[in-house]
């Protein structure tokens, strides 16, 4: 069995240890005797993207995604095709928001996005950025538990349909929002960075489980010792009056 990931703008789309989103994904992959391969792919590269199982992108400031949106206009057929094949996505804060309809950064510049959902995003003037720690209780996939993480952006994002989570301490889509990022049978798109999955061990699990369901069905992975990984986790659920 094998999982293949590409982590598309790796060079650009990269903030608070993003990186480490793809390091954890590979790492629980291989202690279950899983090969992984993991490509990268920046602007300009060529990458047939309905051959992976999992499609990562993580956050970027502004500066990044102006750069980079043009280059990922380009490819929203593949994407697309993508989906429909049942890859699972994960896509961070930047990479959130240009899946949807736009992004309105905060030079009031508008920043054409992918539009396969909804949700637009618009900057807030700079006293309501959103700004520390979170705390999160979500359902994936029928189980329901809380993850951690750290946000910092000025987006907004609105008329998201089916948010990823409940917030319990923190910001999520918007200034003091009870909500938190977006989700269906295949995407999950959060501002959560920290990066997310090293001290979430659950959702790395059930990206992996989505990732294998392309091409292998249902699959149950053996556990692991996450003893050291809850333990950050909770240290941070309490910090954050959330365990
Ligand atoms: N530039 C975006 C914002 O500020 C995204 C920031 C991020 O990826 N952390 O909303």
């Amino acid at each position: 069995m094998n999982l293949k990931i590409l982590w598309m703008y790796h060079d650009l789309m990269d903030l608070y240890g993003d990186k480490g989103n793809a390091e954890v994904l590979k790492r629980r992959a291989a202690k279950r005797g899983i090969d992984v391969i993991l490509d990268t792919c920046t602007i300009g590269e060529e990458k047939n993207i309905a051959d992976y199982d999992l499609f990562f992108m993580g956050g970027g400031a502004d500066r990044e995604q102006n750069l980079i949106y043009k280059d990922l206009l380009s490819r929203k057929d593949a994407i697309r095709e993508a989906m429909d094949q049942k890859t699972a996505f994960l896509l961070i804060c930047g990479g959130y928001q240009l899946f949807g309809k736009y992004y309105k950064d905060q030079d009031g510049q508008m920043i054409e996005s992918l539009g396969f959902f909804d949700y637009y995003t618009e900057a807030s003037d700079r006293d309501h950025r959103c700004i520390g720690n979170i705390a999160v209780e979500t359902t994936i996939d029928g189980e329901t538990f809380r993850a951690v993480g750290f946000e910092n952006h000025g987006g907004q994002t609105k008329d998201v349909s089916t948010p990823f989570a409940k917030v319990l301490n923190g910001h999520g889509n918007m200034y003091q929002s009870p909500y938190e990022g977006f989700m269906n049978d295949t995407v999950l798109a959060t501002y959560m960075h920290g990066p997310l999955l090293p001290k979430n061990p659950k959702i790395a699990d059930a990206l992996i489980r989505r990732a294998l369901k392309k091409r292998y069905g249902e699959v149950t992975l053996e556990p692991l010792d996450d003893t050291l990984e809850n333990r950050a986790r909770e240290v941070m659920l309490e910090r954050l009056h959330a365990l």
